[in-house]
């Protein structure tokens, strides 16, 4: 009995570990030095790239599978360093605060993740949400649920009444007075407080709230938010438990203020001015443009009745600015990192984000490098994910055509393939 089992159990080893995939790829992009290569195979086994070869090679063994992407150009799965996985711009959103069950929520967030994965992006960051992300993370991560990889920052921090304050807009009655613990600040010791709550709740990063925001039900979305001293408290605690801080961003003082503190990443950038792109390259800054969020609000804006009022005049006036904003910061030499805010727009429709950093002035190659190798680097994952390597996770996507001939072919992702697993494949 017991002998049975453990050939058992050695069998079972065995195909597990024995099979592998063989990838022919017509065009593979190689991240690292931005060409275009023709005629490759990737062998894929137990979730890893096991090689990368010239021309198309065959399997030696019956098991193994192969995918023919010779018509279709491959390239490492994608990144998006800003999402909110758990939620979707909605006319009824600002009523969920008070209608939604967190297990409400945490039904449409995996739907969300399946949706997000399908459409090439087998990472994410997600950069806010009520805690349902840590618990989606890790359902992914075990298996539980298909989904993208996912790095969260659970709740954002903001300042009374900011950007991510979750009780701005209601009554007084239940306003209540928000501290730490739910993500609200006030001052340095706050700051740290809040930081070591997210760890305790399972975070991987901290996001913060540096300026005032366009969704929020708040008059500006634009005023700086913290203090110096404030963001500072935070950069320096989060360091102390590995985490990177991102910093939502508008106006430009608050943007000074957050790249000085220590942050990592600016998302949306939008009124960022000369001196400030000089700072984030002195600071080593990277600026994540949302630019279809940026689209998306500005067209919402104009259905009557989609947004509250307070928020049509931030997002006709904010909204249509992040593009040419990032299409300058990007000439000056400002680190680019793909992030598109989904969440804000239907999620799945991240890939939209490529053409618009295309018609900015940023190369097609460039574009995927900043969604795969600089994103990976930014997860401090580089070892891991962004490239197609020997020794890498096999995170593979293809897409029908050669984007740097054609970046809308990004909106079209038709095979996905995470840690070894074939997700998707709609190759006609
Ligand atoms: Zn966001």
């Amino acid at each position: 009995m017991k002998k049975s089992l453990q050939i058992l159990i050695l069998l079972l080893s065995v195909s597990v570990t024995g099979q592998s995939t063989y990838l022919h790829c017509g065009k593979l992009i190689d991240t690292k030095t931005g060409k275009v290569l023709t005629e490759k195979t990737i062998i894929v086994s137990d979730g890893r790239i096991t090689s990368v070869e010239n021309g198309y090679v065959q399997p030696k063994s019956e098991q193994d599978e192969v995918v023919d992407l010779k018509m279709k150009t491959a390239m490492p799965g994608l990144i998006d360093l800003h999402v909110h996985i758990e939620s979707e711009t909605n006319p009824k959103a600002y009523l969920e605060t008070y209608t939604l069950n967190e297990a409400d929520k945490a039904f449409k967030a995996a739907h969300y993740a399946i949706v997000t994965l399908m459409s090439g992006f087998t990472t994410v960051r997600d950069l806010g949400g009520t805690g349902v992300n840590v618990a989606l993370r890790n359902a992914i991560a075990a298996g539980t649920v298909d989904g993208p990889r996912i790095f969260t920052a659970e709740k954002a921090l903001a300042t009374t009444g900011g950007h991510a304050d979750p009780t701005n807009g209601s009554k007084r009655v239940l306003m209540g007075d928000p501290g730490p613990k739910e993500g609200v600040v006030n001052g340095v010791d706050d700051a740290r407080k809040a930081v070591r709550q997210r760890y305790k709740n399972g975070a991987d990063l901290i996001k913060i709230t540096a300026t005032g925001g366009v969704l929020s039900m708040a008059k500006s979305g634009q005023n700086p938010q913290f203090t110096l001293e404030e963001i500072k408290a935070i950069c320096e605690t989060a360091k102390d438990y590995g985490f990177h801080v991102a910093a939502h961003a508008h106006g430009d003082e608050g943007m000074q203020r957050a790249i000085k503190g220590g942050v990592k990443t600016i998302e949306h950038g939008t009124l960022m001015s000369d001196e400030t792109m000089e700072l984030m390259k002195q600071y080593d800054v990277y600026l994540v443009p949302t630019i279809t969020a940026g689209k998306s609000v500005s067209e919402k804006a104009k259905i009557p009745g989609y947004y509250p009022e307070v928020i049509v005049p931030k997002a006709l006036d904010i909204g249509p600015k992040i593009q040419d904003t990032f299409g300058s910061a990007y000439k000056k030499g400002v680190g680019i990192a793909f992030g598109t805010d989904a969440a804000v727009f239907t999620h799945g429709e991240n890939g939209k984000e490529f053409g618009y950093m295309v018609e900015a002035g940023m190369p097609a190659m460039e574009t995927i490098q900043s969604a795969t190798i600089t994103n990976a680097m930014l997860l401090k994952m580089e070892q891991e994910l962004g490239q197609i390597k020997e020794g890498f996770i096999a995170d593979i996507v293809a897409v029908n055509e050669d984007p740097t001939q054609n970046i809308s072919t990004m909106e079209n992702v038709v095979f996905v393939m995470k840690a070894g697993k074939i997700h998707k494949n709609a190759i006609e």
